[in-house]
C-alpha cells in the first residue's frame, strides 16, 4: 500500500478545509471499506482525515412538523451501524431502516462503519476492485469490460453504456423510502441534500458518483416522521444468508385505510447504480386497491424501464416477486400466485 499521512483535525470546518484544498486528501470514516480499496490499490490518498470523533454519535429526535406523524430522528454521520440497527426508537418507529443495516455486513464490520462511510461506499464491481483491468468509473474513458464480462449482479436500471455498476449500500435504500435528508457541511458552509438527490446516474461520467463537491462532509442524516414508516420492511436476496452484498432488495411503507393504499413509498437495492425510488410504481398504486394483483401491476410498471445484460434478466423476475411480496406483507394480504 502506498504510504499516507493520517490528520486528526479540530473541528468539521478544519476537516473540510483539509480535503478541499489537498487533493490527495480523503475523509476516514470507519475506514472499512476505503482502507480495502487502498490496499487493492484502487484509491491512493496521500493524506487520510479521521473524521470519527469530529461526528456528531447521536441519535437525536427533531420537532414534529406540520404533516408529520410524530417526532422525527437526527442522525449523527459518526453513529455507527451497529449503534444505529439497536435503536429502540429506530426499530420501533423506522423498522425498514433497522432492518436495512443489519442485513448489511458483519456485526464487526457494523461496529466499525459510519453512517456517512455508508452512504459513501464505493461499487462492488469486480472490474472496479481490479485495477489490472480497464473500467470507466475508476479510469475514465478506459472502457466497462462488465458489459460483456462478468455483470450477473450488476443494474438492471439506471445504468448506461458507460457503467452498469450497482449501487452497494442497504441503508441508502432504507433512506430512499423514509424521504431522507443528508446534511452537508462544505467550503462555502452547511446545505441539505434530499437523500434522492445524492447519487447520481452514471451516464457518460460514471466516475462521478454524487452531487457532493470535494471536500464536501456529510455531518448528519434526517428522517422525517410520515405514517407509513412504522408500516415499512426490508428484503433483501443474496447469494448466501449472511455477509453478502445483495443480488436484490426491496425498501417499502405503506399506510393502508379500508383495503385502499394511502400512501405507499417503494425503493429497490442492488439493482441500479443508485438507491432506486420506485416512483412509477408508487403513482401506479396511490388510492388502488392493496392487493397483490395492484402490487403486481405497480411491479410490472416500474420494471418495464429495466434493460437488463446477457446474464441478469432473473433480477427483473426477481425485483417484481419481492416487491410483490413485501407490500402482502405490509399489507396483511396474501401474495397468492401473483409472486
Ligand atoms: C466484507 C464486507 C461485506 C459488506 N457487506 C455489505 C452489505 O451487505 N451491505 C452494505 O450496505 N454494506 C456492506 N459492506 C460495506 C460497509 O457497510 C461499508 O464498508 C461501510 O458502511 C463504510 O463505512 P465506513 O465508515 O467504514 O466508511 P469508510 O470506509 O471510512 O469511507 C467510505 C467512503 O466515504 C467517505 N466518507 C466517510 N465518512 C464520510 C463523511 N462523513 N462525509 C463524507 N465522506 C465520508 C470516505 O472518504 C470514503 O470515500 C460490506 C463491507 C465489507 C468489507
Ligand atoms: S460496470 Fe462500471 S464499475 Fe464496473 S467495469 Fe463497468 S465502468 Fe467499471
Amino acid at each position: 500500500m502506498k504510504p499516507f499521512g493520517y490528520v486528526v483535525a479540530p473541528d468539521p470546518a478544519a476537516a473540510v478545509a483539509i480535503v478541499t484544498t489537498r487533493p490527495g486528501a480523503a475523509f476516514l470514516g470507519g475506514g472499512t471499506n476505503l482502507v480495502d480499496l487502498m490496499k487493492l490499490g484502487v484509491v491512493v490518498p496521500d493524506v487520510l482525515v479521521d473524521v470519527t470523533g469530529l461526528l456528531p454519535d447521536r441519535i437525536e429526535r427533531t420537532a414534529k412538523r406540520d404533516g408529520e406523524a410524530g417526532e422525527g430522528l437526527r442522525i449523527g454521520a459518526g453513529v455507527r451501524n451497529s449503534d444505529l440497527a439497536a435503536d429502540p426508537q429506530v426499530r420501533a418507529e423506522f423498522p425498514v431502516l433497522a432492518q436495512a443495516v443489519l442485513a448489511g455486513a458483519s456485526g464487526q464490520l457494523r461496529n466499525m462503519a459510519t453512517v456517512g462511510g455508508n452512504l459513501l461506499q464505493r461499487t462492488r464491481c469486480l472490474y472496479f476492485q481490479d485495477v489490472t483491468k480497464p473500467c470507466n468509473k475508476r479510469t475514465p474513458g478506459s472502457g466497462c469490460p462488465a458489459r460483456a464480462g462478468d455483470h450477473r449482479n450488476l443494474a438492471v436500471l439506471g445504468g448506461s453504456l458507460h457503467c452498469v455498476a450497482t449501487h452497494p449500500s442497504d441503508m441508502a435504500v432504507a433512506l430512499a423510502v423514509l424521504d431522507a435528508v443528508v446534511h452537508v457541511e462544505g467550503a462555502a458552509g452547511p446545505r441539505v441534500i434530499p437523500l434522492s438527490g445524492l447519487y447520481r446516474l452514471p451516464g457518460d461520467e460514471p466516475d462521478r458518483e454524487t452531487t457532493l463537491e470535494r471536500g464536501d462532509l456529510i455531518t448528519a442524516v434526517e428522517v422525517p416522521a410520515r405514517q407509513y414508516a412504522r408500516n415499512s420492511a426490508y428484503r433483501k436476496v443474496r447469494d448466501r444468508a449472511s455477509y453478502a452484498f445483495g443480488v436484490a432488495s426491496v425498501a417499502a411503507a405503506l399506510d393502508v385505510a379500508g383495503g385502499v393504499v394511502q400512501d405507499v413509498r417503494l425503493a429497490l437495492g442492488a439493482v441500479a447504480p443508485v438507491p432506486w425510488r420506485a416512483r412509477v410504481a408508487e403513482q401506479v398504486l396511490a388510492g388502488r386497491p392493496a392487493t397483490a394483483e395492484w402490487f403486481g401491476r405497480a411491479a410490472d410498471a416500474e420494471l418495464a424501464a429495466a434493460a437488463p445484460l446477457r446474464d441478469n434478466a432473473f433480477k427483473v423476475t426477481l425485483a417484481r416477486n419481492i416487491v410483490v411480496r413485501m407490500l402482502c406483507v405490509l399489507a396483511g394480504v396474501p401474495a397468492g400466485d401473483t409472486a
